[in-house]
């Protein structure tokens, strides 16, 4: 038994035959040290609904319950971890719901209409930052979460929270940084999971921001945030050209330099750029 009343991880993962798999980016965490640690980084969970993608076996679940999480909403696409997760329901009446799914196609509004979220979840790394690109752009903002905090391959986290003038500073740095703030909090070694993956990883917290402007709207923000890396080493006078026939009265407009690059602006240059467009458009 474990600290919680539950037989240990390798049990349920032996009685339930939860090989990982692959294609569904199953690298589970069985060290209840590194989940417990996960867990108290989302803290406090007194009065939160947690919402955990991917729970697998459960022992990221386990160590949230156990943090005082009012409850656990998860999805799980592979029905061969439903069992395992139904013993910790069992065991933790009222406080866990699983939902067989995809997490890419839930209606996270619909699903929390009146409750306080925090995400924490060791992502599948096959759709981890196209699930970090869906909540950041949901609409209307603030959006359903107060935070997430989650398992990333650690290039992702440092692209996350990369500044101007980095390698690795680019669309998802300016999105991450505009709607929420973004900090890499821990490392976690390949050797923390089974198996192991082939890289690093990392968990990252990002704290939703209360304080965003109605305008721009995402929509165009990621628009000029595309035209502007999409051609990275070009100028801006003709990289977004994709974006607008003649860059120039706009550039002039936001007192941004036509020679400069992307990588050289900063969040609230792209924001104002941005903002303009839309005006221009009206
Ligand atoms: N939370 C568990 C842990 O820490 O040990 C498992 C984490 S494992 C990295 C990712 C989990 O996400 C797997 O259980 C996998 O089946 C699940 N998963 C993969 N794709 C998914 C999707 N589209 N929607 C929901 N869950 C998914």
């Amino acid at each position: 038994m474990s600290g919680d009343g539950l037989p240990p991880l390798r049990e349920i993962i032996a009685r339930h035959n939860l090989m990982a798999k692959k294609a569904l980016g199953q690298n589970f965490l069985l060290d209840l040290n590194l989940t417990g640690r996960i867990a108290r980084a989302a803290g406090p969970l007194e009065g939160y609904t947690v919402y955990e993608v991917g729970p697998g076996p459960g022992g990221l679940t386990r160590a949230l319950l156990a943090a005082g999480a009012h409850g656990v909403v998860a999805v799980e696409t592979d029905p061969r971890c439903l069992d395992a997760l139904a013993e910790i329901a069992a065991a933790n009446p009222g406080r866990l719901i699983v939902h067989k799914g995809d997490a890419l196609a839930m209606d996270e509004r619909t699903l929390f209409a009146n409750e306080r979220v925090k995400v924490v979840a060791n992502l599948p790394y096959n759709i981890g930052t196209a699930l970090l690109v869906k909540w950041l752009t949901a609409e209307p903002w603030p959006a359903w979460f107060s935070s997430l905090t989650l398992m990333f391959q650690k290039e992702v986290g440092e692209r996350i929270v990369a500044k101007p003038r980095s390698k690795d500073y680019g669309r998802l740095s300016v999105l991450a940084q505009y709607r929420t703030t973004p900090k890499i909090l821990f490392e976690v070694s390949p050797k923390a999971f089974v198996p192991p993956p082939k890289v690093t990883s990392c968990v990252v917290q990002l704290l939703s921001r209360e304080d965003v402007p109605a305008a721009p709207r995402i929509a165009t923000l990621e628009r000029v945030t595309a035209a502007a890396f999409g051609q990275r080493r070009k100028m801006l006078r003709a990289s977004l050209k994709s974006l607008i026939p003649d860059p120039l009265p706009l550039l002039a407009a936001a007192g941004i330099a036509e020679t400069a690059r992307a990588e050289e602006l900063s969040v609230a240059d792209f924001a104002r750029l941005a903002r303009l467009i839309e005006e221009m458009k009206r």
